[in-house]
């Protein structure tokens, strides 16, 4: 049987869009190769979000051209969007049959591989920025995970002066709403248990739709009309963080009372410069509203540090104003210098070392924030999603609603179902506990 290898970088939208690449070829009779097997296709999803994603993508390619010399070689992705000279000019690739598939044509591009053998290499570059829908690209199986991405929404409008993703993504596109309850719906019959809704920008669902829909909607009848399924959403806008979602969050059982919120920094001048959107009193406003919402759920953030003229007052306003917040981790960000962003020409670039010893200080703050959070959730109970495997210790593992990592013993009957559990004690980063009820699952 014919095997095609399908490689992935980047965030959940290319691993969404990488399942369903898997599902057309094994539509079309062939097999997923695994990391050792060899392949008679090679795709490779790249990723362009800072230049050190764009170099790991080009090292992917080039390991792909030399380890597998008569596969066919699919290059697509936000680097293959941007970084067409870059490929035409790479020397693995000089003599080598391949196609570029755009970020606009991900839908062709089985279809393309599929009839290569007689075409030949095709270059399908498309026109990301003049996109006027989405995609469609259905999954059938989300890997062995019993967790799935599902891509709703494309594309983003807020050029932020640090980011390349307007110019690979395009324009927000959505995915109609049957079409999401559809997807759902599969995902559901496939045995997932827990799906988050991923996006470019999602709080931007539904604007480009005729008629505009809202996040809130979908998700008040997509969680109506898939029951057994609990709903994350993968990450907002502080703007976008509405009264209607905090109440679906707080008061319907299947959707996670789990937010997360972009900050990326926590100084008025530096926001300002990176063309964000609001200020940090507008921020704060924001998380004091989640927090009397959702006392007990959890709340990422992310935060960039480094970016050109942060200087250690901007900094240390930053990390005061995080140290003020009530949250539960973060996800931290040193900047880097990203080619044809606006922020690339900006001049004060901040050292490395600096930029080192600011971001272990918002880690160190990350930990202790995420260890009160842990310790002021001991002996609650809340459901959790049993992963596929056990930990190194032999026991259950998974993330509770409120998305606190925990281990507990129990069957392998548990394994990939929803259980209730109540947490004990904190052990190295975890949290140690208990079944408490009857499976769920
Ligand atoms: S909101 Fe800003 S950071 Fe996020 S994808 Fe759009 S431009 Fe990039």
């Amino acid at each position: 049987m014919k095997k095609v290898s399908v490689i992935t970088l980047g965030c959940k939208v290319n691993q969404y869009e990488s399942a369903s690449f898997k599902t057309s070829f094994e539509d079309a009779g062939y097999t997923i190769a695994t990391a050792k097997e060899e392949a008679e296709i090679i795709v490779i999803n790249t990723c362009a979000v800072t230049a050190n994603a764009g170099a790991q993508s080009r090292q992917a390619i080039r390991h792909a051209v030399r380890t597998s010399p008569d596969a066919d070689i699919i290059i697509t992705g936000c680097f293959a969007e941007i970084g067409a000279r870059e490929l035409s000019e790479e020397k693995e690739l000089l003599g080598r049959n391949y196609s570029v598939i755009g970020n606009s044509k991900k839908s062709n591009l089985v279809q393309n591989a599929l009839t290569r053998a007689e075409s030949g290499g095709q270059i399908l570059p498309g026109s990301i920025k003049d996109a006027k829908e989405i995609c469609r690209l259905p999954v059938r199986r989300f890997g062995d995970r019993s967790r799935a991405y599902l891509r709703i929404q494309d594309g983003c409008e807020s050029y932020c002066t640090y980011c390349i993703v307007p110019y690979t993504r395009g324009p927000s596109r959505s995915l109609p709403r049957t079409e999401v309850i559809e997807q759902a719906k599969v995902f559901a019959s496939e045995g997932h248990r827990e799906i988050v809704l991923t996006g470019i920008h999602l709080g931007l669902y539904g604007k480009d739709l005729g008629p505009k829909e809202s996040l809130a909607s979908l998700l008040d009848e997509i969680s109506l009309a898939t029951p057994g399924i609990f709903y994350r959403v993968s990450s907002l806008e502080p703007g976008e963080v509405t009264d209607d979602i905090l109440s679906l969050l707080k008061d319907r059982d299947n959707i996670q009372p789990h937010l997360h919120i972009p900050l990326q920094s926590g100084d008025d001048e530096i926001l300002s410069r990176m063309n964000r959107k609001y200020t940090t009193a507008q921020f704060g406003k924001i998380i004091n509203k989640y927090n009397t919402a959702l006392p007990d759920g959890a709340l990422g953030i992310d935060i960039l540090t480094g970016f050109p003229g942060e200087t250690d007052a901007h900094f240390n306003n930053s990390l005061t104003f995080l140290k003020n917040l009530k949250f539960s981790y973060l996800h931290v960000f040193p900047y880097s210098i990203r080619p044809g962003t606006v922020a690339a020409g900006f001049s004060n670039q901040v050292t490395k070392k600096t930029k080192h010893s600011r971001v272990a200080a918002l880690r160190n703050l990350s930990d202790s924030k995420k260890h009160a959070f842990y310790n002021s959730q001991i002996s609650r109970s809340y459901p959790v999603l049993v992963e596929g495997n056990r930990n190194k210790e032999g026991l259950l593992k998974g993330f509770t609603s409120n998305y606190i990592a925990v281990n507990f013993e129990g069957p392998d009957s548990l394994l990939n179902s929803i259980t209730r559990v109540k947490l004990l004690s904190l052990e190295e980063g975890d949290v140690r506990a208990e079944i408490e009820e009857k499976n769920e699952g």
